[in-house]
């Protein structure tokens, strides 16, 4: 982009008045249409007066922060609780297919199984 010559700081874009940026002094923000350009002052070697150089700056090295945003938490980032709990009951369910039925095999033994094993040594008898 080339730099503009310009006489008074007005915005070379709209002619809106150009104010000094408050964070950065070497930057003029037009208070028009938010345009930035850097200012060098210039004494013209014709006219003997000082002249402000402006150059646009490119839109996207403004400085200022984009606000962050925020995503609401559905709970199943990588340590959300939804996860977590996800977790814990496919945890108990892997155990309960693996163990279940040797734990009611071993029920059968104690309890339904004694029953059996009455009625055998009642014949033995
Ligand atoms: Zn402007």
């Amino acid at each position: 982009m080339e730099a503009v010559r310009v006489k008074a700081l007005r915005c070379p874009a709209c002619g809106g008045n150009l104010e000094l940026d408050q964070q950065n002094p070497n930057i003029e923000t037009c208070q028009q249409c938010q345009a930035k350009y850097t200012i060098q002052w210039n004494r013209s070697s014709e006219t003997g007066q000082e002249e402000a150089l402006l150059k646009p700056l490119p839109k996207r090295i403004a400085y200022e922060p984009v606000p962050e945003v925020k995503k609401k938490k559905s709970g199943w980032e990588p340590y959300g609780w939804k996860r977590g709990v996800a977790l814990v009951i496919a945890f108990f369910v892997i155990m309960g297919a693996m163990y279940g039925p040797k734990i009611y095999q071993r029920y059968q033994m104690d309890h339904g199984g004694a029953a059996v094993e009455e009625t055998v040594e009642d014949e033995a008898r």
